[in-house]
């Protein structure tokens, strides 16, 4: 619990679950919308996005229940993602209650940034402590042609409020062969003076069609992402990081801040994964590369016992691939282009 008072204390965490290759459940990543206000090239195409319908979202109480729920297995962590969290409404009393569940100790959300600001003094109040700010760019020209939306000031005046707040600033920023390989350096250069923490992420295939999937041999993987930097900045110096951390981090000599690289595509970092995911359309993943292994909306709204969803989210956990290569693999439809992240969540 982050702070007090908004639900009574129904659940008790309980023991912590461990998958069939023993790595612990401890964290939920909630796609609480697929609807965006930016259209960044490598999430979705720019035009005839078949958003859900509203209805077909699991609703905050839904939403609110699976967390206590999960919160009994052992989650203590929860990120909310999209879509865009921010353009869902009464986005910041969800998140309230949310942080009030017990057994929740660490809540935290991914935004784009463009209608973050005025909500800052309010994810301070409640306890979050870091926020994943998506910026890929510093050139608003640039930023513009990624993600079809001239919105750099407003993201730039949400980065500068979550640091006066003291929310932990990471930025995530998507690597795009041709199209930002020239703010690798500048965006690094933001952790000199600031304490913030800047991720390199691997591009991954998953953008709705919005051009032809990732090729097998990435152009630009996580040791080349790592070569640039070192062939500007000199040596990067391993940071250790906590259990289940997807990124692996460093830092630049004489940096206040860090740098780091997420292995997204490579996915070097599966044997540490201690995650699930709730997708936009009620499903649970529980690796980024499944298709879905659980319909959650379905067991939710068809009268299932809190002891039924409790065994079927314990099942699809136990017995999860032990990497995301099996995980595609499983997967009936092979092309993972065809979903887009908007709808996983990242
Ligand atoms: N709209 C919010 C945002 O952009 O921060 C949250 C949702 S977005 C899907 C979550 C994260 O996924 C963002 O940091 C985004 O950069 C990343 N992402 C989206 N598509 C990606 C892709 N194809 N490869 C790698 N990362 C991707
Ligand atoms: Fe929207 Fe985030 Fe996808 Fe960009 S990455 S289109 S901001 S959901």
């Amino acid at each position: 619990m982050l702070t007090s008072t908004l639900l009574p204390a129904t659940i008790t965490p309980a023991a912590t679950l461990i998958d069939q290759h023993g790595r612990p459940l401890e964290y939920v990543r909630l796609a609480v919308t697929d609807r965006c206000n930016l259209r960044c090239f490598y999430c979705m195409p720019e035009q005839g996005i078949q958003y859900m319908p509203k209805n077909e979202l699991l609703s905050y109480e839904e939403m609110l229940r699976l967390v206590g729920l999960l919160a009994g297995l052992g989650v203590r962590k929860v990120r909310l993602t999209g879509g865009e969290p921010f353009v869902r409404r009464d986005l910041v009393p969800f998140m309230e209650r949310l942080a009030a569940l017990p057994g929740i100790d660490d809540l935290s959300l991914t935004t784009n940034g463009v209608l973050t600001a005025p909500h800052v003094p309010a994810l301070a109040r409640m306890g979050v402590k870091a926020v994943n700010l998506s910026l890929d760019t510093l050139d608003r020209e640039r930023f513009f042609q990624i993600t079809r939306r001239d919105e750099l000031p407003r993201v730039m005046e949400t980065f500068h409020a979550l640091l006066e707040a003291g929310i932990q600033v990471k930025i995530n920023a998507v690597v795009m062969d041709g199209r930002n390989i020239e703010d690798l350096v500048p965006l690094a250069t933001l952790s000199r003076d600031l304490p913030v923490d800047v991720r390199f992420i691997e591009e991954m295939p998953f953008n709705g069609g919005s051009h032809v999937a990732t090729p097998a041999s990435l152009p630009w993987h996580h040791g080349r992402i790592r070569q640039h930097l070192e062939n500007h900045f000199g040596a990067l110096a391993p940071v250790a990081t906590e259990a289940g951390a997807t990124a692996s981090e460093y830092r630049i000599a004489g940096h206040r801040g860090t740098v780091g690289i997420i292995a997204a595509y490579s996915r070097t970092f599966c044997g540490t994964c201690n995650r699930l995911r709730l997708t936009a359309e009620g499903g649970i993943k529980t690796c980024l590369y499944d298709q879905g292994v659980l319909d959650v909306r379905a067991l939710l709204r068809g009268g299932a016992s809190d002891a039924d969803v409790v065994e079927a989210l314990a099942n699809a956990f136990r017995y999860r691939a032990a990497n995301g290569f099996e995980a595609e693999s499983q997967r009936p439809l092979h092309q993972l282009n065809f979903e887009s992240m908007a709808t996983i969540g990242g």
